[in-house]
């Protein structure tokens, strides 16, 4: 089997240390397996997304190293690798399932949303939707004025997968309460629409990305199933928290790549650092990603099993 993967960032900002976690310890999975990794670019959120941060992100991997075989600006089998340019496969699938039954207009209001979620819901994790505009009539819905959602149609069922990082899972999904929304009334098509559409197409057989997406996996395996499209192995890493336990993000100051590359900090020297969060080198190693294919087995990343790591980014 050909490994096919694919590093997936949304370009909303400059990358930072977390985005670079996941994208490093991908590039050195798929490489030691001698795959291909696939740049995704995942922009449909438009409000949020700049192309100036998507040509950014892509000066920042190759300053590190870090190189990708199918990406931006090319087009391959399953066209582009760039979400906002593949509308129209997500959209052909919508008007597949449309006609099939298998998604329905949802017509609540933000407020009667609002209501639901806030409404306890004694020993269930995520309260979800209540299945409210999954059985309206024809009749019901023409009398609606409001510019629908549209909600997959869920049928009971557990989903089980073993993760590569965190071993085995389970979770059913419920008919109703995971009607999860595919297509916003503003006409924003969902993430786990996009992201289950693109990893079937691009045939990614192994996906690496943060703990933060294990609980939508199962949502994801469920759409993808229906898409006919095989299921890849997933491996969830740790997340990267500060010392307070606060997840790496954008907020945090000076870990983006530029920050760091102004500080006159070198590749070598970031990478050491990802690879030390891993448990892979002592602190203060600074390596190469070359090096690193060279010299440290994916077994030498040890701290991967754990659900989070307290990472200190100061060099
Ligand atoms: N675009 C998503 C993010 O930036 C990645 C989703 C994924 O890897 O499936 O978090
Ligand atoms: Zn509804």
């Amino acid at each position: 089997m050909t490994v096919r993967t694919r590093f997936a960032p949304s370009p909303t900002g400059y990358i930072h240390l977390g985005n670079v976690w996941v994208a490093f310890l991908n590039w050195l999975w798929t490489r030691q397996h001698q795959g291909t990794i696939v740049l995704r670019i995942e922009d449909i959120d438009r409000q949020r997304c700049r192309p100036i941060y998507a040509e950014a992100l892509q000066e920042d991997l190759t300053w590190l190293g870090l190189d990708w075989d199918e990406g931006p600006g090319a087009s391959y089998a399953y066209g582009s690798a760039v979400q906002s340019e593949r509308l129209d496969t997500y959209q052909a699938i919508l008007d597949r399932w449309k006609r099939e039954g298998r998604i329905y207009p949802c017509y609540c209001t933000r407020a009667r949303l609002r209501q639901i979620a806030s409404a306890p819901h004694p020993g269930e994790e995520a309260p979800g939707y209540d299945g409210h505009c999954r059985d309206l009539s024809p009749e019901e819905r023409a009398k609606e004025t409001k510019t629908p959602s549209w909600r997959f149609r869920m049928e009971t069922e557990a989903v089980a997968f073993t993760d590569l990082l965190c071993g085995p899972q389970r979770r059913t999904l419920y008919a109703g309460r995971d009607d999860f929304v595919l297509l916003r009334a503003d006409g924003m098509i969902a993430y786990q629409l996009a992201a289950s559409a693109d990893d079937g197409a691009m045939g990614i057989t192994h996906v690496f990305r943060g703990r933060d997406l294990l609980s939508s996996t199962a949502d994801q395996i469920c759409l993808l199933q229906k898409q006919g499209g095989s299921v890849p192995v997933y491996g969830h890493v740790p997340l990267l928290v500060d010392a307070d336990g606060v997840r790496l993000s954008k907020r945090q100051h000076g870990i983006t790549v530029r920050d760091l590359r102004a500080a006159d900090v070198s590749a070598e020297k970031i990478l050491g650092k990802l690879l030390f969060w891993a448990g892979a080198v002592p602190e203060g190693t600074a390596l190469s990603a070359q090096e690193a294919l060279r010299s440290i087995g994916w077994e030498d990343c040890r701290a991967l099993s754990k659900p989070a790591i307290q990472a200190d980014f100061s060099f």
